[in-house]
């Protein structure tokens, strides 16, 4: 871990800004230039502001597909609970960009889980234990279904059961709700485990999980019946 100096730190960020415009941008100045005009992202990617998530390199997508919304926690208040940064990002996806695909991204070791776990560590943090009691449910709901034990397998049950709440929170904001009633849109939660670098797609209705191979075996059948249809 490197030492906490403010100013070694912003110099490290911008020798990073440098090294972007000389040897990444002239690679891609293309796409930059055609990304001038505006953005058309197709999936609105709802993560934790944790700092080990990097969105475009987990998914692969260049600059310009992902339109990104992040905060502790990875939460979505229900429509109406709070007019913040949330609900009008969700509604500007939705309603303006027209994104087709909504996934919800929680992850191992996320400190917003152990916190729910463990309230005494927001004792100096109001703002942010305010924030939690969005994910609260899902507390309540890996309480009631688990034993009383804390490891890291209960953190990551608390975790899934705190991305199915998110997307059910989702379907309440009416941008969300008028898209799905209309078939034009997907919502989908993922668990991240950062150390074996894996997604995990959460099946809403088993609530079991399923490896990316298999999800993408799942869709690619759906497909197949659709264009046969
Ligand atoms: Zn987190």
């Amino acid at each position: 871990m490197s030492e906490n100096n403010p100013q070694l730190t912003l110099f490290d960020i911008l020798k990073g800004v440098k090294k972007f415009r000389t040897d990444i941008y002239p690679e891609r100045k293309e796409l930059y230039c055609q990304l001038a005009n505006g953005q058309s992202p197709k999936t609105l990617f709802i993560t934790c502001a944790d700092s080990r998530i990097s969105p475009e390199s987990l998914t692969q997508q260049p600059p310009g597909n992902l339109f990104v919304l992040r905060n502790i926690g990875n939460i979505v208040p229900a429509y109406g609970n709070s007019f913040g940064g949330v609900t009008s990002a969700v509604e500007y996806a939705v309603s303006a960009l027209k994104v087709s695909t909504i996934i919800i991204c929680g992850h191992s070791d996320c400190g917003a889980m152990s916190a729910l776990i463990h309230p005494e560590k927001l004792n100096s943090m109001p703002a942010v234990r305010k924030w939690l009691q969005y994910a609260e449910t899902a507390h309540a709901i890996t309480d009631a279904l688990s034993a009383t034990d804390v490891g890291p397998e209960s953190i990551q049950s608390l975790t899934e059961h705190n991305v199915l709440l998110q997307l059910a929170h989702l379907r309440t904001h009416p941008s969300v709700a008028g898209a799905l009633a209309k078939k034009e849109i997907i919502l989908q939660g993922w668990y991240y485990d950062i150390p074996k670098g894996k997604i995990y797609v959460l099946d809403e209705e088993t609530r079991n999980d399923m490896t990316v191979d298999e999800a993408i075996f799942m869709l690619q059948n759906r497909i197949n019946q659709n264009t046969k249809s």
